[in-house]
């Protein structure tokens, strides 16, 4: 047992004082992910910065047709919230698609973007691990590494972010709001994980002693047609093996706007642009959304044990795309 301060934080700004008072310090939201770790060895912070009683719980319209979730409303909360279920139900499907009922209560939205790989090697102190400790190798590389990468990795780090909700939070072009000792600042949901490169320790873009204040889903996809849907060993209580994020607006018979992403393939929600340029100003037809998905996938660098992944994210996304838009013609 490795001692650690509490500090319940009243505000933002108690919050991100109290961080930069303690090094080595961690924001707390429902524990769900960073206790375990603690448990496990794998954090071992000196404070926890507890910011569940910050007045940051409240879904929020704004005036332009927007919406702002605050970064402790709970993950069940925000799934059954009639805005989100109404004008983006993506996002409600996506949080319903994971954890379990228990674990969503007390998840909250901070704490959910920043949850940590489920890399087996990560949480194991006696493997290697280039994400927990920069340096030792990728014990993944050559060795289990099942539901791993296929887009985006690198030597250093195959691993998958594993959250349901941040996939969707991408497709659906939703901003990350930040508060931190520079001030405040907003990220797009698409570009807040990062890829690993040669510093898979850095999971996001955000930066040290920075608190998730809340997210912003925006009027833009408001209302449009969007979904969900993921793949996984069982029914429920499982991650994504692969999952797709989509949002799909048509005006006089061809696509006018899409918004992709899929899940559990990449170090990040990973955004496809490539299939989203390709299908806007083309008809809703099966070949064009083949057409798209596969341009998306040709990108995927399979490992020696993953090779599935690729054309079950291929289904996933030609199934969700059919359901947004029925293809009018083959
Ligand atoms: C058995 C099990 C199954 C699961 N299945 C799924 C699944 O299928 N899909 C899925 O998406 N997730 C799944 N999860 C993960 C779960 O969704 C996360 O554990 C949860 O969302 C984390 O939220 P939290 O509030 O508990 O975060 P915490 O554990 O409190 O924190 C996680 C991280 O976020 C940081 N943090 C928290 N809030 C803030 C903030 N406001 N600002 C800055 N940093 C902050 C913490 O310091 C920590 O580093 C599963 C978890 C378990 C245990
Ligand atoms: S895939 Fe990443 S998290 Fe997993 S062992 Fe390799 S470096 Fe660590």
């Amino acid at each position: 047992m490795k001692p650690f301060a509490y500090v319940r934080a009243g505000s933002v700004q108690e919050a991100t004082d109290a961080f930069a008072a303690h090094p080595g310090v961690r924001y707390l939201g429902g524990g769900t992910n960073l206790v375990d770790l603690m448990k496990l060895g794998v954090e071992a912070p000196t404070a926890l910065v507890d910011v569940t009683r910050l007045p940051l719980d409240a879904v929020e319209e704004l005036p332009d047709g927007a919406l702002r979730v605050g970064a402790t409303v709970r993950n069940s909360d925000l799934a059954a919230h009639p805005a989100v279920r109404d004008r983006w139900p993506a996002l409600s499907q996506a949080l319903l698609a994971g954890a379990s009922g228990q674990l969503r209560n007390a998840a909250t939205t901070g704490g959910n973007l920043l949850q940590r790989t489920r890399c087996p090697y990560f949480q194991d102190l006696s493997k290697p691990c280039n994400k927990r400790e920069p340096g030792t190798g990728c014990g993944a590389l050559r060795g289990v590494h099942r539901d791993h990468a296929v887009l985006g990795h690198s030597e250093q780090c195959i691993a998958t972010h594993p959250s349901d909700m941040a996939v969707a939070l991408a497709a659906l072009d939703a901003r990350v709001e930040l508060r931190g000792p520079e001030g405040a600042r907003s990220v797009p949901a698409a570009d807040f994980h990062r890829l690993p490169g040669v510093h898979p320790e850095r999971d996001t873009e955000i930066h040290p002693g920075e608190l998730i204040t809340g997210v912003v889903l925006p009027a833009a996809t408001a209302g449009l047609p969007s979904a969900y849907r993921k793949a996984r060993d069982r029914a429920s209580y499982a991650f994504a093996l692969a999952s797709v994020a989509a949002v799909l607006h048509l005006r006089d018979g061809v696509v006018e706007r899409a918004g992709i992403a899929f899940g559990a393939l990449a170090h990040r929600p990973w955004r496809a642009r490539r299939a989203e340029d390709a299908l806007v100003g083309a008809a809703p037809t099966t070949a064009a959304f083949e057409h798209a998905v596969d341009l998306e996938l040709a990108a995927a660098e399979p490992l020696r044990d993953n090779a599935y992944k690729v054309p079950l994210a291929r289904r996933l996304a030609l199934d969700v795309l059919g359901r947004l838009a029925p293809p009018s013609t083959t």
